[in-house]
């Protein structure tokens, strides 16, 4: 019997963790271990909310572990150093992870395990992070996808592993300084930037109970959620996707807890194979991290406007749609795919401003903020990625808004100031006439922004712009 080390990063869970269960199978002490990364925390995509609901996660982790008999190991600093000499001073004869399939995550990785393999340390990375390993999902020539409607059928092909059980009782190993968790000061945060009543409750526990409401048998939860998906004023999405991101949730568990007749279901699967999808496409290009998946767009001749920018990060660029969604980022650190995309396309379309100043600001905001899915994301908006919308279509944020939000909820919700605007100029208040403005006691230029751009004539001058770049 030796002394394994399970190294835990984008996997705060206990239950369908094929690392820790390889641990436990060799009959091996467990030494559970979390290393804050001072590099990612002071890194390029560093993010209050995201760094608070990981530590709170952390948290329940690490008490749940010592419950179980083996208590977690906290350090901050260094993985590269840490991991090895954490490994030496335990005497471990192996590191278990799950794998991190981002460019940042493998390349640590290989810098661990080589250091590891100095010391005749075995450093072995299972299965974890995603329902299929990018090298699972093939074309017919054995190559990678890059076009999503292919990748999903080859990814409906694949069966699901077995969800594995949570162990009950852990071997911890005696004589080892835990550490002790920092709080979020000494991470380097204030506090989260958005409004801590409206973030999510952090830990497996919570993510377990948001699981089990969304499979709930209802027509208002996965059954409906093909029809209620892209509407914004309804809650009809699972918002698992930050218990995903930390892995609080294991995707094969939830894939495979999901599997059930009818539309509702297979929409929501399809949505998970985007995750794997945008994983794998970062996987065999490293680079789209920084650059445009299609060469020709990576020379837009994108505009410079700070004011633009500012406008649009404050949800103050007078397109009611568009403010909202920015506003509830901004107090929850959340907003539906239907409200990224509208806002994406804006931002790249409307004003012209590079997709990765967008990309930027959502990390810095969102608590489910990944690289793989959020540039992919992004770069799919701009019509500068691998499965893009076609450049010349630019969504128009009033029919937006009147298609998703038919109702106005959704931006009431968000501006308070469009509280009393009759339904059919909530999206287009600009319309209202001005006895209608002062009752409705919002007159645009001074209760609520006039629009900050003519949408015809940005959509004329991005389409000249992405026209431009194609031919150079
Ligand atoms: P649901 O609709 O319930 O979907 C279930 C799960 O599937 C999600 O939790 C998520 O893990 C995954 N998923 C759903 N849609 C997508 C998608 N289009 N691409 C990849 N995975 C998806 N998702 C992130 O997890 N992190 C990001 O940083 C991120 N940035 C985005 C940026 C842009 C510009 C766009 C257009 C989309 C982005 N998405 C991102 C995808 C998507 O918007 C969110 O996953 C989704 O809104 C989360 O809400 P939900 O959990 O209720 O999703």
């Amino acid at each position: 019997m030796g002394t394994s080390i399970v190294w835990f990063r984008r996997d705060l869970r206990l239950h369908d963790h094929p690392a820790l269960a390889r641990a436990l199978a060799g009959g091996d002490a467990v030494v559970p271990l979390f290393v804050f990364d001072e590099r990612l925390l002071a890194g390029r995509w560093r993010s209050a909310n995201r760094t608070w609901f990981m530590l709170g996660s952390v948290r329940e982790l690490a008490h749940d572990l010592a419950e179980r008999g083996a208590p977690l190991v906290v350090r901050v600093g260094d993985p590269r150093r840490i991991v090895p000499e954490l490994a030496d001073a335990v005497g471990a004869t192996s590191v278990e992870v799950s794998r991190d399939l981002g460019p940042y995550g493998r390349a640590r990785d290989r810098v661990v395990a080589a250091s590891l393999a100095e010391r005749r340390i075995g450093f072995h990375a299972h299965r974890g992070a995603v329902v299929h390993e990018p090298e699972e999902v093939r074309t017919v020539a054995g190559g990678p996808f890059s076009v999503y409607s292919p990748y999903r059928r080859a990814w409906d092909r694949l069966p699901f592993r077995a969800v594995l059980p949570a162990p009950e009782r852990l071997t911890g190993a005696t004589d080892v300084d835990p550490g002790r968790l920092p709080d979020l000061a000494e991470l380097g945060f204030a506090g989260p930037t958005a409004d801590p009543a409206h973030l999510p409750i952090p830990g497996e526990a919570a993510a377990r109970r948001r699981l089990e409401a969304w499979l709930a048998d209802r027509p208002d939860r996965l059954n409906g959620y093909a029809d209620r998906r892209d509407q914004l004023g309804v809650d009809g999405t699972s918002r698992l996707s930050s218990d995903l991101r930390f892995g609080l949730l294991s995707p094969v568990e939830v894939a495979t807890r999901a599997i059930r007749p009818g539309e509702g279901a297979r929409t929501f699967l399809g949505e998970l194979a985007w995750r794997d999808f945008y994983a794998a496409l970062l996987f065999e290009r490293p680079a789209l991290v920084r650059s445009a998946f299609r060469p020709e767009f990576e020379d837009v001749a994108w505009r410079d406007d700070p004011d633009g920018v500012a406008a649009w990060r404050a949800g103050r660029t007078g397109y009611p749609v568009i403010d909202a969604a920015m506003r509830q980022l901004a107090t929850t650190g959340f907003m539906p795919n239907r409200a990224r995309m509208v806002v994406a396309s804006f931002l790249t379309k409307d004003l012209l401003v590079d997709w990765r100043v967008g990309e930027a600001w959502f990390m810095a905001n969102l608590v489910d903020g990944d690289p793989a899915s959020n540039g992919g994301g992004w770069q799919w908006s701009a019509s500068t990625g691998a499965d893009a919308q076609p450049y010349f279509r630019v969504f128009e944020p009033t029919l937006q808004g009147r298609r998703f939000d038919a109702d106005g909820s959704y931006v009431r919700r968000w501006l308070p100031e469009l509280a009393h605007v009759p339904d059919r100029f909530v999206h287009r208040p600009w319309l209202m006439p001005p006895q209608i403005a002062v009752a409705a006691g919002c007159r645009v230029g001074h209760d609520y922004p006039a629009p900050i751009v003519d949408h015809p004539l940005a959509r004329t001058r991005a389409l000249a712009a992405f026209e431009a770049a194609r031919r150079t």
